[in-house]
């Protein structure tokens, strides 16, 4: 067991931020930062720098970490023909993460920190792991925090966000433009599972979003592929639905199949909506089981899309299923 006066899990801002800080304030003290990743690593972000933050860094004896980056005086916001665009108070700066934490990491083992590769899995008292102990335990391990969960304490909403890097044309540099779309081009390809009750559904075609809206379904995910990576047009979808340890539905279809192009899907959607937000639109399978075929508790339903991955859901029913949420 390895013991520290303080032991910082998570080597990103605020945990290399909370290392010098505290060595600033005493030298002497046997500081360690325990991250799961190896440096340079790269984190989903905008990479934006605020000008206070370099105050903050210099506040605390780090220097110059940006000054080899071009700052950015220029703002420009656009939606449609709605656009702001001035001279910010003060520059700002957009770097890497992968180059400006690791920039802070260093300066955090220049400082005196000891940056250990050590993934956490569990906090009992001042004992990380049963291998690292601390007077203070920091954590600093971002939205999916060990540390915070260890507490028992809730963790915040959490959103998807999708991020990419374009080059700057010669004559955008040193200015940010943030245009603000109205929608309507897709960023990304995932799997859903909308659940329909085909009794309401069949009653009348005006029903159908009745007969769609249950607690629970509308499954989406596990994984989304930037849309730029699949071929969205030629995907196989395979549809099992297991019960008893049996496939008692086993189908494939491809999404070539579609009879509309997927972009009048798109383009129809957002003719008769504003989504500020974005949308899934969900494109329909092709498959559909026999009419006397329904769902029991207890059946397993796996969507699998070619190039994108599965998703599998139980059947459950009654409140009861819900606790899972209660307990988060
Ligand atoms: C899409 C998006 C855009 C953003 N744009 C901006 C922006 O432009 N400007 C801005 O200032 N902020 C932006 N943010 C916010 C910014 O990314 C975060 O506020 C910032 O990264 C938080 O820093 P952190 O050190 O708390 O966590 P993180 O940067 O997430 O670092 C946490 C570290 O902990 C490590 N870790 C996690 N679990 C463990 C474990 N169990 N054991 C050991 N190590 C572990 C991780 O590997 C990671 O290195 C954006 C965020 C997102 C999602």
């Amino acid at each position: 067991m390895t013991a520290w006066d303080i032991a910082v899990v998570g080597g990103g801002p605020a945990g290399t931020a909370t290392a010098i800080g505290a060595l600033r304030a005493d030298p002497s003290l046997k500081v360690a930062i325990l991250e799961r990743a190896d440096f340079p690593r790269a984190k989903s972000c905008g990479d934006g720098i605020a000008p206070q933050v370099v105050d903050l860094l210099t506040e605390a004896g780090v220097t110059g970490i940006v000054d080899d980056w071009t700052p950015v005086p220029r703002l420009r916001l656009t939606r449609g023909s709605l656009v702001v665009d001035g001279e910010m108070q003060r520059p700002t700066w957009v770097v890497p993460r992968t180059v400006f934490d690791h920039r802070l990491v260093t300066a955090a083992q220049k400082a005196g920190a000891v940056l250990v590769r050590h993934r956490v899995r569990s906090l009992s008292g001042t004992t990380l792991d049963e291998t690292h102990s601390a007077q203070v335990i920091v954590g600093a391990d971002g939205p999916h925090s060990v540390v915070r969960r260890s507490l028992g304490l809730r963790q915040g909403p959490m959103a998807v966000a999708i991020r990419g890097y374009a080059p700057t044309p010669a004559d955008r540099r040193g200015r940010l433009a943030i245009v603000f779309g109205d929608g309507g081009w897709p960023v990304a390809v995932t799997i859903g599972n909308d659940v329909s009750s085909r009794d309401i559904e069949g009653a009348n075609p005006l029903y159908i979003p009745q007969a769609k809206i249950f607690a629970g379904a509308c499954a989406l995910g596990p994984v989304i592929r930037p849309a730029w990576e699949v071929d969205a047009t030629a995907l196989e979808i395979r549809l099992r639905i297991e019960r008893d340890g049996a496939a008692v539905v086993d189908e494939s279809v491809s999404t070539g199949s579609i009879a509309r192009p997927l972009t009048d899907l798109v383009d129809y959607l957002f003719r008769a909506e504003n989504f500020p937000d974005g949308a899934w639109l969900s494109t329909g399978t092709g498959i559909v089981p026999p009419d006397e075929f329904t769902l029991r508790v207890g059946d397993r339903v796996t969507i699998e899309v070619q190039d994108v991955g599965s998703l599998s859901n139980p059947v459950m029913s009654g409140r009861d299923a819900w606790d899972f949420l209660e307990a988060r």
